[in-house]
């Protein structure tokens, strides 16, 4: 197991277990998959945009732990965000996970920091990133059928 502190340890075995926000989301205004064929961790992320701000945001999948953990505390970090904010916090996650906690700006990344051990473990990386890489190219993509509103 990841060699991380009790605390974050336990967040991440709590959010792999009960995922938050989990589940298709009805009224969802963009939809991304990603897949991470390193590990087999396979997403989709269901994003309801107002002018801007993330209304809601859930996801669906299966993959290892780090990749649903991360996911699940994305989720529930990025409700009623701005656009801007989630691109602020994804570049400081980034930068967590890569570089380390003294660059990134732990005041906005919250419970998202209980995942910075996995910078000990390279390949975990992209686990860990998926769902960030996959909600940024539902932000990016084109309003899709799934809407019914
Ligand atoms: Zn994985």
């Amino acid at each position: 197991m990841l060699d991380i502190t009790d605390l974050y340890q336990d967040i991440i075995v709590d959010h792999n277990r009960s995922p938050r926000n989990f589940g298709k989301l009805e009224n969802a205004t963009r939809v991304a998959e990603g897949y991470n064929p390193l590990c087999g961790d396979r997403l989709t992320i269901y994003l309801n945009l107002n002018s801007g701000n993330i209304k809601d945001v859930r996801f669906e999948g299966s993959g290892c732990a780090i990749s649903v953990a991360s996911a699940s505390l994305m989720t529930e970090h990025l409700q009623g965000k701005t656009i801007e904010e989630a691109e602020t916090i994804f570049e400081n996650f980034h930068t967590l996970l890569t570089k380390d906690h003294v660059q990134a700006n732990m005041a906005v990344l919250g419970k998202l920091a209980a995942l910075s051990g996995v910078k000990e473990y390279p390949v975990r990386v992209k686990c860990a990133t998926l769902c960030w890489h996959t909600l940024r190219s539902a932000l990016e993509g084109k309003e899709t059928a799934v809407s019914t509103e």
